[in-house]
């Protein structure tokens, strides 16, 4: 399988595509290591003038006072036309990220998904009417913040995009979108999915540029009313200060160090192929991945040689001939991350953790890091507390019910956790005692578009998905009427 990538990729400002005011971008395949092709790369002033057209798009009302039902209609279209052309955008992602083929297509139809949820739920954001006696007549109402800017991390660069654009163009925001220096090219297809769909010029702007220079610039920017992001805490806590200064909302989501408790009485099939899914999709870079596994001490050992049968058995090489979900692998973003992941696994060999299998870079072109699972890890180590974003799983060991969610919680982090047993009650139990906005029982990443995502603790504040992340994109409006 091959994919006509073209050499050079433009930023999308005002509904024109141009150039970038800091030149270009180098994008390279992970898969090889190999120059894959150049961006467009945004300085400052092109920032600003996206955001002024953004502006201008929301003050003249050409989105805003559109009836919901166009506008929820437009949003799904950018869905439909992201699944008509998927056979052509999936390529352009594997190649830029790494990722399988058959993940990249997973994650064009999920990018699609956000479109036909949000679409759907334009006509559902209502106000209320509030009593205040005979004289008056009182109601609420939603209104949008005006320029919603979004940093865009690299692991789901296609997904994140339309995670947080789908509510904002079905709210009503216009949207300035900072695209990853890993990977930014497909989402010119939003660029393209948003003039098919037929939003208004600076509905949709994207942009990709450096984090300190496009990224500061977007967040610090006067004219921005709301922003999301999405990667590391470092990065998260510079643009909620500069947004701070602004008195402008965000929404982080920031990773996570997220375990699975695994009792006694589980289903060890079924604990397994979550595993498969759990740490080793899209190699690791998953925020929400399973990163730790706290087995209890009568199935550990059991435990480790299945997960390590399971780490050993998945073939890793290119993303691109990797077409069939199955137990295969792709690259990580970037040498980077990989030789990040890598010193991770040494570091923690070095204060007592054992390689059951992998930890190592593997010996070919491309950015590829051998499926790893370390035992003995103890929760004091780094690696049960930093996230690894690789495939990496640490399995730690408890004894009681209680040990083991102290374990989970032992973290900063707080995005989600797990529990697999066959006790309902000691899921639910476990469930309602997780520091974390989502917890799954005998299914990792159960839940979908529809379920709410989010952190507690450093890994973030707000809610992505579902109802409630409608809420992030409007501001309630009362109005009060004195009647004669
Ligand atoms: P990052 O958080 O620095 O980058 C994410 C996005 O933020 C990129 O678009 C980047 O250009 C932008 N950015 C960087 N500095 C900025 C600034 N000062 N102002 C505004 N925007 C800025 O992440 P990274 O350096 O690419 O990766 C480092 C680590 O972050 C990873 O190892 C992983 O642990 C974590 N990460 C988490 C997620 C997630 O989904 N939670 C995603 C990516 C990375």
């Amino acid at each position: 399988m091959t994919a006509d990538v073209k050499s050079y990729w433009q930023n999308y400002i005002d509904g024109k595509f141009v150039d970038g005011g800091a030149g270009r971008i180098a994008v390279d395949d992970p898969g090889t290591g190999e120059r894959l092709a150049e961006h467009a790369c945004a300085d400052a002033g092109d920032i600003d003038r996206a955001v002024t057209a953004a502006k201008r798009c929301h003050q003249n009302g050409s989105l805003f006072d559109m009836r919901p039902v166009e506008r929820g209609r437009m949003v799904k279209k950018m869905g439909d036309y992201l699944l008509a052309n998927i056979d052509e955008i999936a390529p352009i992602l594997t190649l830029e990220s790494g990722k399988t083929l058959w993940e990249a297509r997973k994650e064009v139809e999920g990018a699609a998904r956000y479109f036909e949820y949000y679409g759907n739920q334009a006509e559902t954001l209502e106000g209320r009417s509030i009593p205040l006696g005979a004289g008056y007549f009182d109601f609420t109402t939603y209104e949008p913040y005006g320029v919603s800017a979004q940093i865009i991390p690299w692991n789901f660069p296609l997904e994140m995009t339309a995670r947080g654009i789908s509510v904002a163009l079905t709210t009503g925001n216009a949207c300035v979108i900072k695209t990853p220096e890993l990977d930014p090219l497909s989402n010119y297809f939003f660029a393209k999915a948003g003039e098919y769909a037929g939003f208004p010029d600076g509905a949709i702007n994207i942009l990709c540029g450096e984090g300190a220079v496009a990224g500061a610039a977007l967040s610090a920017h006067p004219d921005v009313n709301q922003i999301v992001f999405t990667g590391s805490v470092p990065t998260g806590i510079a643009i909620a200060s500069a947004v701070a200064k602004n008195v402008v909302p965000c929404v982080l989501e920031l990773g996570g160090k997220s375990a699975a408790i695994v009792h006694a009485d589980a289903d060890l099939d079924n604990f397994i192929s979550n595993v498969r899914w759990g740490i080793y999709f899209n190699a690791g870079q998953v925020c929400s991945a399973m990163s730790r596994a706290i087995v209890h001490e009568s199935i550990h050992d059991e435990v480790v040689e299945r997960v390590v049968g399971l780490a050993k058995s998945m073939s890793v090489g290119p993303g691109i001939e990797r077409t069939e979900a199955g137990p295969n692998m792709g690259a990580m973003v970037s040498e980077k991350q990989r030789d990040r992941a890598a010193a991770m696994c040494g570091e923690a060999e070095r204060v007592g953790a054992v390689t059951a299998t992998g930890g190592r870079k593997m010996n070919q072109p491309g950015y590829f890091l051998e499926p790893t699972v370390l035992t003995n890890v103890t929760p004091d180590m780094a690696v049960a507390n930093e996230e690894v974003f690789g495939p990496v799983l640490s399995v730690l060991k408890f004894t009681s019910d209680d040990e083991a969610v102290s374990i989970a919680n032992g973290t900063p982090y707080g995005l989600v956790g797990g529990v697999f047993t066959k006790d309902i009650d000691r899921a639910t139990h476990a469930a309602k005692r997780f520091r974390a906005g989502q917890v799954f029982v005998n299914e990792w990443f159960a839940g979908g578009v529809e379920t709410p995502f989010g952190g507690y603790g450093k890994s973030g504040y707000g809610r992505e998905k579902g109802r409630e992340a409608l809420l992030n994109y409007v501001q309630t409006k009362n109005i009060a009427i004195k009647l004669r």
